[in-house]
């Protein structure tokens, strides 16, 4: 028996924090594809929580990101357990943590985030800062010269908690990607996720509950949906907005239900569950919950 590497320790802290991690190899990147899992696209179809929703139930640590899990059983199974010894750092999925990381590769990209961005946290990378917000978004590489922005699908190196109090998301960030966004894509309103509602007072005059109870189920419910990283987050958001509709059935209402949904929808697509399929399964949910009570 050897001792437990430290990436391994590392990572179980993480994962027990509700961070879902992953190892990386020499060269700071994700472990290749098992041969079962190689191929563009991979010939198991992929995992489930990826763009392209596919079976894959592969136990080793394919497909880079869609890896990252919090299950200690899995980090420490007999098949990770020769990747965490060739592992050199660990590195975590910001969207399924919650979080959004603002990489900034140079000096000149943190000089800029200074100026534009409000204060967060952050962590010194090799040559720049990571600035870590709470909230999901869509990840996007190179918005500005020496700038990506790592949140859904994406991961980001582990390099320690970072210094300052973390803040929320701001629309400063969240306007880095939809600028290349805004030809509406599909016939509809173009993704509202960006610029989502959240759920507030001014949208629940109706609701017999405190504000407080509201939040604290609000906030479980998406821990819940957002701990699923291998598969099932799309059911999970099912499941959490049935259970949260169905607390207001005794309100006279409006209670705000369409904001709740909007945050189960974005916290479902933070761990790759894909946008029409997450709206369709929160929208499902909330009705569930009113038929039943009516
Ligand atoms: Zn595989
Ligand atoms: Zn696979
Ligand atoms: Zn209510």
């Amino acid at each position: 028996m050897s001792a437990t590497p430290e990436v391994l320790r590392v990572a179980l802290a993480l994962a027990a924090a509700g961070v879902p991690v992953l190892p990386l190899r020499a060269g700071k990147v994700p472990f290749g594809n098992c041969r079962s899992c190689t191929g563009r696209p991979p010939r198991c179809g992929g995992r489930p929580n990826m763009k392209a929703a596919g079976p894959c139930r592969c136990l080793a640590p394919c497909h880079a990101w869609a890896a990252s899990t919090i299950d200690p059983h899995v980090l420490t199974s007999p098949v990770w357990a020769p990747v965490w010894r060739e592992a050199v750092a660990v590195a975590y999925h910001p969207g399924g943590a919650g979080l959004t990381v603002v990489d900034l590769d140079n000096a000149a990209a943190v000089e800029w985030a200074r100026e534009a961005l409000p204060a967060t946290r952050t962590v010194p990378t090799a040559r720049g800062e990571h600035w870590v917000y709470r909230g999901t978004m869509q990840s996007a590489n190179g918005v500005r010269p020496g700038v990506d922005i790592k949140s859904a699908m994406q991961y980001a190196r582990w390099l320690g908690p970072g210094t300052g109090r973390m803040t929320v998301l701001p629309a400063a960030v969240r306007a880095l990607v939809e600028k290349e966004d805004t030809t509406p894509a599909r016939g509809e309103v173009a993704s509202s996720l960006p610029a989502r509602a959240t759920w507030g007072r001014s949208v629940a005059t109706g609701c017999r509950h405190t504000e407080r109870y509201v939040r604290t189920g609000l906030e479980r419910g998406l821990a819940l949906v957002r701990a699923r990283t291998e598969s099932g987050a799309g059911s999970q958001a099912f499941g959490v907005a049935r259970f949260l509709a169905a607390q207001h059935t005794g309100c006279p209402g409006p209670c705000g239900l369409v904001a709740i949904g909007e945050e189960i929808v974005a916290a479902a697509v933070s761990v790759g569950v894909p946008e029409p399929y997450a709206r369709r399964a929160v929208t499902n949910g909330l009705e569930t919950a009113v038929e039943r009570a009516a």
